[in-house]
């Protein structure tokens, strides 16, 4: 219900900017299809939170290469923010591991969405992938604003958000909190080292296959 009029609304944006020519037009329609797409963001976000509670958010189970998402996503977060240098620190070629190709993925873009948002005046990030017999751990790292040690443990929480010492940066404060449902699913786990100031890291591990 809530998804099913923004799909429309964004198919008919489509079609205006097929037909619009002037230069101004075509500006506020970008400007449109961009708010129009945060905000099908936000609504799939606060669905999946809602599944969560009535315990109906379904996971897949399938082989797949970790390392394959990792470049996926690195690419495609890196075509819209020119500005960052993203780079992926790993001497693993390919990966396979087993579970949810599409929600792992959604992890690691909430990270690295994260670390650019985070990370203001700065314009590095360093994505780290390693494994060992037991487990594979990725990691996000960035230079950013960093998280003050008293509110570390409340980050993954459903709606908290660290608002005092980002006022300008808006979000909803669930990203955290699926990515740690769905790393939990996975029997994996992922915390966060961070120093205000300095810049975060956050990790995650899932099982390795055997
Ligand atoms: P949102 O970013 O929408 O507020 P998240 O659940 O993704 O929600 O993150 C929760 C909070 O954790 C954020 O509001 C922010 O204060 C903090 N946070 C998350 N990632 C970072 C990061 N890379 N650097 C600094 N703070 C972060």
């Amino acid at each position: 219900e809530l998804k099913t009029p923004l799909t429309s609304f964004s198919g008919y944006l489509q079609i205006l900017s097929n037909t619009v020519t002037d230069e101004k037009s075509q500006l506020f329609l970008k400007k449109t299809r961009q708010q129009v797409k945060k905000l099908s963001s936000l609504v799939s976000d606060l669905l999946d939170v809602s599944k969560i509670e009535a315990g109906k958010l379904q996971l897949s189970n399938e082989s797949f290469d970790i390392r394959q998402v990792l470049d996926n996503v690195v690419e495609l977060l890196s075509h819209g923010n020119h500005h960052f240098h993203i780079s992926l620190e790993t001497d693993i070629d390919e990966l396979l591991i087993t579970g949810d190709p599409d929600r792992i993925e959604q992890v690691i873009i909430n990270l690295l969405t994260n670390a650019i948002r985070y990370s203001p005046g700065t314009n590095r990030i360093i994505v780290y992938l390693t494994r060992d017999a037991a487990e594979v751990k990725v990691g996000v790292r960035d230079f950013g604003v960093g998280i003050a040690p008293e509110k570390l443990k409340h980050i993954f929480a459903r709606f908290y958000r660290v608002d005092d010492a980002n006022p300008t940066i808006s979000g909803l404060g669930i990203g955290l909190y699926l990515s740690h449902e769905i790393i939990v699913r996975h029997k994996g786990r992922i915390w966060v080292e961070s120093e205000p100031g300095i810049g975060s890291t956050l990790w995650f591990t899932l099982p390795s296959d055997q």
